[in-house]
């Protein structure tokens, strides 16, 4: 081939390659997926560049922004996650997307959420993992549950270049919950004892934020008579509220790290009288082993239906 040719092909290709590069940056070395995972969608940048081209960013549809970012999570899984879209959006304007899954009347009502934390990537992937496990793999309960699932709390905060623990505000949702004497407790709290460490600023007030006023609401109107809120990476398991907390799910043990003002453990725990699981993942940027989730999976299911009480339960 002659040079002109050359000049010719490159001009033709290299808009492709700058496209996939904007829309796929190419992600730093630690959120590779786990080792055991299968390679992601990103691997083929040509195709979702002109899929890019096609979708305008806010009719993106779910695993179009999210496969390729999160560890062990492939376009068939999200996928079969059928994650809903709902009317919330995030501060950068990404929707907020839920999943429900079970019968709508059943006795027990059990909300689980990923990704308040947005840099806890491994949070959100466990989150998906479990939608398909509750949809597709039938466990037999003594009272069914209806199970809705918030995979994605914080997308701004996944999505940035690198994912950070805030939201698009700067602000720490895990303290933005309107526990009582908020406005007293929190800011001093954030500036005594983390010395207005900007990755633990809880906000203006309490519920400023687009991402904590949804869980707020979804919590008022879902009546959620169990709480599993899931982040990373202490490797532990966190419990508030009425009820025996579990001892162990799958390879994580109990060990209660205390409490603090606007978290959701606090809020939801103590002041709503709703036993609020806090998983801790033991690695924010990969996902234990597929057996390890689905044996934390099962062991929620067997602690949830013999401790958590139905309807005199439920949120207040
Ligand atoms: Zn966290």
């Amino acid at each position: 081939m002659n040079s002109k040719r050359w000049t010719l092909l490159a001009g033709l290709l290299l808009p492709l390659v700058l496209q996939a590069e904007l829309r796929f940056p190419r992600p730093a070395a630690p959120t590779k997926p786990a080792a055991a995972s299968k390679p992601v969608a990103a691997t083929r940048p040509v195709a979702a560049a002109s899929a890019a081209k096609a979708a305008p960013a806010a009719s993106l549809k779910p695993c179009d922004r999210f496969v390729g970012k999160l560890p062990n999570v492939t376009r068939a899984l999200c996928e079969s996650t059928g994650l809903v879209e709902s009317r919330a959006r995030s501060v950068g304007g990404i929707p907020l997307y839920t999943r429900d899954v079970g019968p709508e009347k059943a006795a027990l009502r059990v909300m689980v959420i990923g990704g308040i934390h947005g840099d806890e990537l491994s949070s959100s992937s466990v989150a998906l993992h479990w939608i398909r496990l509750a949809a597709e793999e039938h466990v037999q309960m003594p009272q069914p549950v209806h199970w809705r699932f918030v995979p994605i709390v914080n997308p701004d905060g996944m999505l940035g270049q690198p994912p950070k623990r805030t939201n698009g505000k700067g602000v720490d949702l895990n303290r933005n919950f309107p526990t009582p004497d908020w406005d007293k407790d929190a800011p001093v709290y954030w500036q005594k004892r983390t010395g207005k460490d900007p990755r633990r600023f809880p906000g203006p007030k309490p519920l400023s934020e687009p991402e904590t006023r949804f869980l707020h609401e979804q919590m008022q109107s879902y009546k959620p008579h169990l709480i599993v809120s899931i982040h990373a990476p202490y490797g532990v398991l966190d419990f508030d509220g009425p009820s025996v907390p579990p001892s162990r799910l799958g390879r994580l043990y109990l060990d209660q790290v205390g409490i603090f003002p606007g978290s959701l453990g606090n809020y939801g725990g103590v002041h709503k009288g709703v036993p609020v699981v806090t998983i801790e993942l033991p690695n924010s940027l990969r996902t234990p082993l597929d057996g390890e989730m689905r044996q934390m999976w099962i062991d929620l299911l067997r602690w949830t239906s013999a401790k958590v009480s139905g309807d005199a339960g439920a949120m207040r």
